[in-house]
């Protein structure tokens, strides 16, 4: 059987036992129906991981001790840094999940012009999103947790951007020029913006010229706000990271 791997927000080290309790417990207990002695997998996003072996499950609780520590890092070379604007919530997790299976660095969720979800709606989502992204960085085997920053407003986000390094910054956009005039020197530190399901305003789009943005566009047909991330993300390590073919 596949060995489970649970993230866990704690110190590790060999021979450590964290207590693991709430959801993720009952969903060791109910859904994996892990048992005493089985093998599991300890990561905390701090690089590596560890392997280790349930001491005890009751009620409660899931007991787990950490044994060997592994290296290991499946961590890509290249930093992106994703605005993602906010979607509806399937579409949300959505998007979260191919990002952080794509290698995404940092996540930053943006309240754009054309929202889609009520503003009431929003409270108690960044918990979720930062559920989401655990499991799935458990299922795909990351070494490290992207960073999922606050909802953050979209002209903040984009001066924040502008402020910090990056080497190119993007905002997807259709019907932006076809340009792919390549670099003079491979990015490291890219940031992208995506869009909610109503697209960026025009103001949007300009503000984000003015900060160094370049409006991009991944051909002529219209992406749904969920499969945006997943394509540029993967079309980005192509070009410039881990599935590139110049190694990097
Ligand atoms: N109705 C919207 C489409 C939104 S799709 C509009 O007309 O703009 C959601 C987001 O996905 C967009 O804001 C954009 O960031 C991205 N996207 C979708 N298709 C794209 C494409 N072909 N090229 C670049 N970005 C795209």
């Amino acid at each position: 059987m596949h060995t489970p791997r649970i993230y866990v927000d704690a110190d590790l080290a060999p021979n450590t036992t964290v207590v693991i309790e709430g959801g993720k417990h009952h969903h060791l207990r109910n859904v994996l129906r892990l048992k005493a002695a089985d093998a599991v997998i300890l990561f905390n996003g701090q690089g590596g991981e560890y392997g280790a072996e349930v001491q005890a499950i009751t009620k409660q609780a899931t007991q787990i001790t950490t044994l060997t520590y592994d290296p290991i890092n499946r961590e890509s070379p290249l930093h992106i840094c994703l605005l993602q604007g906010i979607l509806k919530r399937d579409a949300m997790i959505n998007a979260l999940q191919r990002a952080t299976e794509l290698g995404v660095s940092k996540i930053i969720p943006i309240q754009t012009q054309h929202l889609s979800e009520k503003r009431v709606q929003l409270a108690g989502r960044w918990e979720a999103w930062q559920a989401v992204i655990e499991q799935s960085s458990e299922q795909c085997g990351r070494t490290q947790l992207p960073e999922l920053a606050p909802l953050t407003r979209y002209t903040e986000a984009v001066s924040m951007v502008q402020n910090a390094d990056f080497d190119l910054r993007l905002l997807a956009h259709l019907g932006a020029p076809e340009s792919r005039t390549p670099p003079a020197t491979t990015p490291k530190r890219i940031a992208v913006a995506i869009g909610p399901e109503g697209g960026f305003s025009d103001a949007e789009v300009t503000l984000a010229e003015a900060n160094s943005f370049r409006a991009y566009t991944l051909g002529a047909r219209i992406l749904r706000a969920e499969t945006a991330p997943a394509a540029l993300l993967a079309h980005l390590q192509t070009r410039f990271g881990e599935f590139s073919e110049t190694k990097q």
